[in-house]
């Protein structure tokens, strides 16, 4: 093959006519569209003197055309480097300087405030609006409809994602064509896509969970994906009956479940719904199973790894578990300071090893080292913990570790706790400096009701099941808990949060 991951999930399209994309506005982009969209933007970046192995990247709304620049940036060798549209001007100019990428393209929006940025970074400025219109737009309609695949091996990268960096400058993880393909081979087989699947798409594209597991997949299986720009509830709603699986967030789950539109009989022809990149609590799992009949099936994956584990197709999916490692993939729960292997059912790092596993961080081969080992298990930071049954399960990030008076404290654990109480819907924990301890416990709940939660019922309560140095020292009630785009909850935000509503006082 001249180019694995080009000729396996975009070249054996060409002059297929077949539906790839779905728009919401009843139109249908055909595969051999996109392929020729892909071909022409790949003439352009080859005209502006984008070479194989340069970085080109994109901070664009979701779009047909976003998703080609993806297309062409595999066929033209270039690493695709997608940015999260929430990303401010100053953030931008770090990963452009950082990655050395030779092209930008932005939103026209933004095109004012980027300019000096892609001029220092001497990075090629263009546009492209989420109507598919701008600069770019402008430059490939006089390109020609095909390009020639430029030789990759598997090897060779295809992407730079870099990761959140919510503890210190985002990273730039490789990922190669091989770490991508054969991801997206393990999991058509492991949750059965074929070419009949028309996946519900409303995560952004800038992320490796709509990037790549959605996208990826659907190329490989041959189907077709209704792609949305952003996540929709009426519009969800509205095409649901028109889909066969679906892959989202917990709060897309939690957000459909809120509405009294999203009935048994809406979404009994599913056949699949898959959640990841953050936490589904036990609680949504069987809500939605008692309303739909329907268990979601939850993995867990990173930037870093693509996906990891599964919970399987077949047998039993289990709520609060991520299921068990998917085939070709090794992993293992490890002791933090020797880095010794512990045995079923204890806590410790989660590792894993295969060929879903990156190359590296860009340019930091210190941070590299102490997360990649040389015998390529990759210390993933979060914690968990493997049942008797092989299933994992994940107790939280290694850095949202509470240590109080010497004791070990698992969020999740206490999370669990506040969760089940009259009044909360759901709960986030976090540790905060204490003079004598080291640390303490902070609860933050969300309220289920206008009522809300009994505080000193809940502290009584926590008391009675939990050892006391797990015990929040405070309790606090938010309207909401801070998510990222990706439904995650960002405890830094908490942990300022709670800074500002104390420490200074
Ligand atoms: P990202 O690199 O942005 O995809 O974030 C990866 C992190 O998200 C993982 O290291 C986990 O901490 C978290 N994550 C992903 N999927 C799950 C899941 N199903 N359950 C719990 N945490 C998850």
């Amino acid at each position: 093959m001249t180019n694995p991951l080009y000729d396996t999930l975009f070249g054996r399209y060409a002059g297929k006519t077949t539906p790839f994309l779905h728009l919401p506005d009843g139109s249908t982009v055909t595969h051999d569209d996109f392929l020729s969209m892909a071909a022409r933007y790949a003439h352009v970046f080859r005209s502006a003197g984008v070479a194989p192995g340069d970085r080109l990247a994109v901070q664009i709304e979701k779009s047909p055309q976003a998703l080609a620049i993806y297309a062409a940036c595999v066929q033209s060798g270039i690493v695709f480097l997608p940015l999260n549209t929430a990303y401010t001007a100053t953030e931008i100019s770090y990963f452009v300087e950082n990655s050395g990428a030779k092209m930008l393209i932005c939103d026209s929006a933004n095109k004012t405030a980027l300019t000096p940025i892609a001029q220092t970074a001497r990075a090629q400025l263009e546009t492209l609006d989420a109507d598919g219109t701008g600069s770019l737009s402008t430059q490939a309609a006089n390109q020609p409809s095909s390009f020639d695949t430029v030789t990759r091996g598997p090897d060779d990268l295809a992407a730079f994602l870099y990761t959140s960096g919510t503890t210190g400058r985002s990273k730039g993880a490789m990922l190669s064509q091989q770490n991508l393909l054969s991801n997206a081979e393990t999991l058509v087989d492991y949750w059965n896509f074929t070419d009949q699947d028309v996946l519900l798409h409303a995560l952004p594209i800038f992320h490796t969970h709509g990037l790549f597991v959605a996208s990826n997949i659907t190329l490989l299986a041959g189907g077709s994906m209704i792609f949305m720009g952003k996540f929709n509830l009426d519009q969800i709603i509205e095409q649901m009956p028109r889909a066969t699986t679906m892959m989202g967030v917990p709060t897309f789950y939690t957000r459909l479940l809120d509405d009294a539109r999203f009935t048994k009989s809406l979404s009994q022809h599913m056949r699949l719904f898959i959640s990841g990149s953050a936490p589904l609590l036990a609680d949504t799992h069987i809500q939605f199973e008692q309303r739909t009949g329907h268990r979601i099936l939850e993995r867990y994956g990173m930037t870093e790894t693509n996906m990891n584990t599964s919970n399987p197709y077949d047998g039993e999916r289990r709520a609060g578990t991520v299921g068990m490692p998917l085939p070709g993939v090794e992993l293992k729960i490890t002791d933090a300071a020797t880095g010794d292997t512990l045995p079923d059912g204890e806590i410790g790092q989660i590792e894993v090893r295969g060929p879903n596993v990156f190359q590296g961080y860009w340019q930091m081969p210190e941070k590299t080292a102490e997360e990649l080992r040389a015998d390529g298990f990759f210390i993933t930071g979060d914690l968990g913990v493997i049942d008797a049954d092989g299933y994992v399960q994940i107790v939280g990030r290694n850095k949202d570790l509470i240590i109080s008076g010497g004791f070990n404290i698992y969020p999740k654990e206490v999370e669990l706790v506040l969760d089940e109480q009259p009044g909360v819907l759901e709960s986030a924990v976090v540790g905060v400096p204490h003079p004598d301890f080291g640390e303490s416990v902070v609860g933050f709940l969300v309220a289920s009701d206008e009522t809300g939660p009994d505080l000193d019922a809940i502290s009584k309560t926590v008391s009675d099941s939990l050892a006391r140095f797990k015990h929040p020292k405070k309790l606090i009630v938010l309207p909401e808990l801070p998510r990222n785009t990706m439904g995650k909850v960002q405890k830094n935000l908490l942990r300022k949060e709670y800074d500002q509503l104390f420490a200074k006082q």
